[in-house]
């Protein structure tokens, strides 16, 4: 698993991101910052150690949404990339190459999910942040 390898592209193909490993997981996010972030009803994310994450090419520009938290996007095309804080650089799936591998684990934030987006899994639901 350890050669298992990830590329991710924004819209203008400006830039990219190179992540290698598997995730440490995947989540739904539905957190009001990543809705108006997005534009969208919710994004996911994958994990990942930021030691394992670089930018091939192009360069990140960086909005600081919380004291702790930076989010990451092309200033070309716009497009949300990647989410900062601790030691973790975490990536939005609609941005990756090949989107397939990942399982998604869980939803955080159900309590300001969009109710009329209708999703049906088993996968466990944490009000706000998990742990
Ligand atoms: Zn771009
Ligand atoms: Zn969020």
């Amino acid at each position: 698993m350890t050669g298992e390898r990830h590329t991710a592209r924004c819209l203008c193909g400006n830039i990219t991101l190179e992540a290698i490993g598997p995730a440490q997981y995947t989540e739904y996010c539905h957190c009001k910052w990543c809705q108006k972030s997005s534009g969208s009803a919710f994004m996911l994310w994958a994990v990942f150690d930021k030691d394992n994450v670089r930018v091939i090419s192009g360069e990140l520009s960086y909005f600081q949404s919380s004291e702790k938290l930076k989010r990451g996007f092309c200033k070309n095309c716009g497009s949300s990339m990647s989410i900062h804080f601790d030691g973790n650089f975490d990536i939005t799936l609609g941005v990756m190459d090949n989107p397939e591998p990942f399982r998604i684990s869980r939803h955080i934030w159900n309590k300001s999910r969009i109710r009329q987006v209708c999703i049906i899994d088993e996968l466990p639901r944490f009000e706000e942040g998990g742990a």
